[in-house]
């Protein structure tokens, strides 16, 4: 038995969700074109028979420039503290920047060791990824460097046994069928808030909110009720959008997620509300909407 602690960092849009979703094979980290959408710490947990793998999903470290901004960076350094390994993670399309000097410079101030991953090998001819492994091999120690496609999984097998290399501990951390630490209520709400952000692109901020309820029929069925919490009517009027359709397209792809999700049928009632200033009532409104907890 072999398991430890995996963060996964790199500038946004690299590819960190992606990767994770694929690992575990589940939707449960927010992949979206926009960047910084995940805001919580997610970690999904791989298991196999001789190991398990916790990751951290980072929302991308980066030069704060708000205060969300710096939040969102201090759990990302957080989250490499007690950490076994860091993957570091690159867009291959991109050049190497300031971005990225920014976070090496701080993972050498860790001593944790550092694996290169070099995502989005499937966008480029192969020939071209020799040069930027040379390239990067120079600015940092990396114990490894594996190229991989992240959306095409390939290589994620490869990844997975040089990760387990790196592995300290050799007891169970979690349950073999615990996916995520956050539960399902927090993955559907992270579904549904990816559809959102995707159908709707620039118009609607991040400060969009999810509040789901899962009610279980039976073994092979789930009634969930959820609402989208919007702060003002101009943003209730783009998610419901013409004749409803805005709306109704966002829950057939999310039902279609949660479905793989749960491994059942999935009934999912979904509404838009607007609440003002939802951030300092959340309490309030989960008990107002008759929700157990409120869950962002
Ligand atoms: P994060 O901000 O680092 O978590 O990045 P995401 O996982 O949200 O991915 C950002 C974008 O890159 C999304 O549109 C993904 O579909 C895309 N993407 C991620 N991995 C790959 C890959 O291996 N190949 C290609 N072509 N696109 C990818
Ligand atoms: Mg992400």
């Amino acid at each position: 038995m072999k398991s430890g602690f995996v963060s996964i960092v790199g500038r946004p849009n690299v590819g960190k969700s992606t990767l994770l979703n694929s690992i575990i094979n589940q939707k449960i980290a927010i992949t979206s074109n926009t960047a910084q959408t995940t805001r919580n710490i997610i970690q999904g947990i791989y298991n196999d028979d001789n190991s398990q793998i916790v990751f951290v999903d980072t929302p991308g470290i980066h030069k704060p420039h708000n205060k969300l901004g710096k939040i969102l960076n201090e759990q990302a350094y957080y989250s490499m503290d007690g950490v076994d390994l860091v993957l570091f993670l690159i867009d291959v399309t991109q050049e190497f920047g300031k971005g990225d000097e920014f976070v090496l410079n701080k993972l050498k101030e860790s001593n944790i060791p550092v694996l290169l991953v070099i995502n989005k090998i499937d966008k480029v001819k192969y020939d071209t990824i020799l040069p930027k492994i040379k390239q990067l091999n120079d600015v940092f120690d990396f114990k490894e460097i594996i190229p991989i496609s992240a959306m095409k999984k390939t290589n994620i097998d490869d990844l997975i046994q040089t990760i387990k290399n790196y592995l300290t501990d050799d007891i169970k951390y979690y349950d073999e069928d615990t996916i995520t630490n956050h539960g399902e209520k927090f993955s559907v709400s992270e579904i549904i808030r990816e559809k959102v952000l995707n159908l709707t692109h620039e118009e609607v901020p991040h400060s969009v909110s999810c509040m789901v309820d899962l009610i279980e029929e039976d073994k092979r069925s789930v009634s969930i009720n959820a609402f989208i919490i919007v702060d003002r009517e101009s943003l209730k009027k783009i998610l419901i959008g013409a004749k409803g359709t805005m709306i109704k397209n966002i829950g057939i792809l999310a039902r279609k997620d949660i479905e793989n999700l749960l491994g059942k049928k999935v009934y999912l009632d979904l509404k838009v509300k607007v609440v003002k200033n939802w951030r300092d009532k959340s309490s309030f409104l989960a008990q107002e909407l008759g929700f157990s907890d409120f869950i962002e």
